[in-house]
């Protein structure tokens, strides 16, 4: 029996996990056991997605959060490679570009457990994002790199050099997996449409550092969001980062409908029944574009390229004047289905990837 450690430790990365780990289970040659270093760690950030995605309960729980990129990395490499030790896995699964990746995939490495990187090759090309520099790091000493586009395949060519002691492959998106499966069950079950009493409205979610930390940028574009909701009601789901800093900066939210963060099920229903996306977030914008929706991207750049290129989303910012004129531009535009993000069998091939090198090793 194969053993694998999964380090999980944020709401995205719950989500991504919940199809790859239903597939480790199914395959019934790996036992994998879950870290979960405490990144997110309250009801609605954490436990309502480990119920929602009927996710393996944690065999750890580190209740690490709170603190600087440092503190936090350092305190997660201590208490991630004491358990690694114990535990002696046959591999450590990462997920994105967190301190959690970061953390779990420099632990393993360094005691030669062979890594697994899901969402591999992904690139912003803007080293002051920390999640970049994480990627960059977390790519380069990972064993099985797993990328969800054919963008991201490129940038690792580009990057990797020795290419023998590693496997890059082209998996597909996770994301999408969680989407098809759990779209299926949220239209059974979310009545959130009915509860806000929605009818057209833009969806809004604003939680990196390069908004919310800075005044100025989180100003405007809360002012172009009160412009947009004298057109149609805005809901924000919000972060409790933001929701800090809206406070901190003492800014307004008087027409909008900020709403405390939801469960997985809701959000995508809020996605689904939405006219059109606003986010800074990842995972937002391509689960918008699974569902059919544009999306203005309130970024200067973004991993996911090729939303950008064919039009489906426009990068946007945070000027207020920038965002208003997208929004007019954006809001009814047609949005086609496209492969970019596979087939939605990426956990599949992932798991099927991760079983061969396995046993490769192990004949070795
Ligand atoms: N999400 C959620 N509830 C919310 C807001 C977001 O379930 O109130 C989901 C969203 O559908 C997506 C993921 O959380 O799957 C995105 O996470 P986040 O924006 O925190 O991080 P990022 O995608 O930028 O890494």
């Amino acid at each position: 029996m194969n053993k694998i450690i999964t380090i999980l430790g944020n709401r995205p990365q719950f989500i991504k996990s919940a199809l790859v780990s239903r597939e480790l289970t199914n395959n019934r040659k790996i036992k994998e056991i879950i870290i979960h270093t405490g990144q997110h760690f309250d009801f609605k950030m954490s436990k309502i997605f480990f119920d929602q995605l009927d996710l393996k309960k944690p065999k750890y729980f580190l209740k690490i959060n709170n603190l600087n990129h440092g503190a936090m990395t350092g305190r997660m490499l201590e208490e991630i490679e004491e358990i690694v030790i114990k535990e002696n896995p046959n591999m450590v699964l990462v997920y994105g570009d967190t301190n959690s990746t970061l953390a779990g995939a420099l632990a393993a490495s360094k005691l030669n457990i062979p890594v697994a990187h899901i969402e591999a090759g992904l690139r912003s090309f803007n080293r002051k994002m920390p999640e970049e520099i994480n990627r960059i790091i977390v790519d380069k000493i990972s064993n099985l790199l797993f990328c969800p586009t054919k963008t991201a395949m490129e940038n690792l060519k580009k990057e990797i050099i020795n290419k023998k002691e590693i496997k890059i492959v082209k998996s597909g998106d996770v994301m999408y997996d969680s989407m098809i499966y759990f779209s299926a069950i949220s239209n059974e079950q979310s009545k959130i449409i009915k509860e806000l009493k929605l009818k057209e409205y833009a969806l809004c979610t604003i939680h990196r550092a390069e908004n919310t930390d800075n005044k100025e940028k989180l100003t405007s574009i809360f002012s172009a969001l009160k412009k947009i909701g004298e057109k149609m009601d805005v809901v924000i789901p919000i972060h409790p980062r933001t929701k800090n800093y809206l406070k901190k900066y003492k800014i307004k939210t008087k027409n909008l409908k900020v709403i405390e963060p939801v469960g997985y099920l809701d959000m995508i229903k809020l996605t689904q029944s939405a006219k059109i996306i606003l986010t800074d977030s990842g995972g937002l914008q391509k689960e918008a574009f699974f569902l059919q929706k544009p999306t203005i991207i309130l970024r200067e750049e973004t991993e996911w390229i090729e939303l950008v290129e064919n039009g489906f989303a426009s990068l946007s910012g945070s000027k207020k004047n920038k965002i208003i004129k997208n929004f007019g531009k954006m809001i009814n535009k047609k949005i086609k289905k496209n492969g970019f993000y596979g087939k939605g069998n990426a956990s599949q091939i992932i798991v099927n990837q991760i079983t061969h090198y396995l046993n490769e090793n192990h004949n070795n």
